[in-house]
């Protein structure tokens, strides 16, 4: 191991023990990173949906887990074989932790499918911590013109977000439904590439659409509405089910509903109508090391302002409770 001033010989972390249970502030000894590990000192970490569906059951892996999957951190030490970055350098680390290498979808770059992959805050300890470990090799360097606090929330709402734009192919009238953190950060890069932004919230939820159109969308309303223009695709962040057959009345021939979210409520029955037409309905899973690099040179020219409330890594229930009840405008980021 190469190491850094790694001082400390404990560490805090806000821990998941169970279903309907807050997660506890802990400390534990400081972990060492194996081989192709770095130990990163937290700078920020942000607070993404898929937390709420950890710590709501919805999705299920190893329990007790430190939730985090959109971290910033410095190196303080790294194990033998990693040779991608430097003592004291910045990365930030994605929801998809690791994958087996092996498989036939990791064989083909399709890492984001692996059989046995390994995700940040869910099957290993992720961000909502001073420190952290993670495989280096999943890592991405972060450009320097973003601070700690803004970066986080790219992470995940911005590269999950990408790769959920680029399955709508050469759209350029996209409906986006729910409109929180991936929303507004994608809105700023589609708009910046041409595209015209419809954005759905929540009937009657005029401050999220006043926020859509301050960010660049060219109408926001509720999502029982249909905009004032066909749509060539639409994405859905938001993990209502029903925004399906939503979406697809408001999409064209030929169109694609691209679902954004890790889970989703049922999707309840519709008529075979609303997806004739050659449209297509399609999900969207985790994200693979490329996405990570081409959204990266995506935003290096087409700047991303992303809107954030800080909360103190303690608050970090607090921070969840608010995402949950829709009060964040834009992203939640913990800071420890
Ligand atoms: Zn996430
Ligand atoms: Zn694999």
């Amino acid at each position: 191991m190469i190491a850094g001033d790694v001082s400390a010989v404990t560490m805090k972390a806000m821990e998941f023990l169970s279903v309907g249970s807050p997660l506890q502030l802990v400390e534990r000894p400081m972990p060492l990173p194996e081989a192709q590990e770095i130990l990163l000192e937290v700078l920020a970490c942000g607070v993404c949906r898929t937390d709420l569906h950890i710590i709501d059951g919805d999705i299920k892996d190893v329990l007790p887990i430190v939730p985090g999957h959109e971290v910033i951190g410095r190196v303080i030490a790294k194990g033998d074989q990693v040779n991608r970055f430097a003592i004291g350098d910045r990365v930030g680390v994605p929801w998809l932790g690791s994958s087996c290498g092996r498989c036939d979808y990791c064989c083909h770059r399709h890492e984001n499918l692996c059989d046995e992959p390994v995700f940040v805050g869910f099957s290993v300890d992720g961000g909502y911590a001073s420190h952290c470990i993670a495989d280096a090799d999943y890592c991405f360097a972060i450009p320097s013109t973003i601070d700690d606090v803004h970066a986080a929330p790219l992470l995940c709402a911005g590269l999950i977000g990408y790769r959920a734009f680029s399955m709508c192919g050469d759209a350029m009238r996209i409906g986006f439904y729910g409109f929180g953190a991936s929303a507004h950060i994608i809105a700023q890069i589609a708009t910046g590439l041409g595209c015209k932004i419809a954005a759905f919230t929540r009937p009657g939820d005029n401050a999220a659409q006043c926020f859509a159109r301050e960010v660049g969308c060219v109408w926001a309303g509720g999502s029982d509405m249909l905009p004032p223009f066909e749509l060539d695709a639409a994405i859905i962040f938001a993990p209502a089910g029903e925004l399906v057959p939503q979406a697809l009345a408001a999409v064209r021939k030929g169109g694609t509903v691209v679902c954004a979210g890790i889970h989703m409520s049922d999707i309840p029955s519709f008529p075979y109508e609303l997806l004739w037409g050659e449209r297509q309905i399609r999900s969207v899973a985790n994200l693979t090391r490329a996405d990570g690099e081409s959204f990266f040179t995506a935003i290096a020219a087409i700047p991303v302002q992303t809107h954030i409330e800080v909360f103190p890594l303690h608050q970090a229930n607090k921070a969840l409770e608010r995402l949950r009840a829709g009060s964040i405008t834009g992203a939640a980021v913990l800071v420890p």
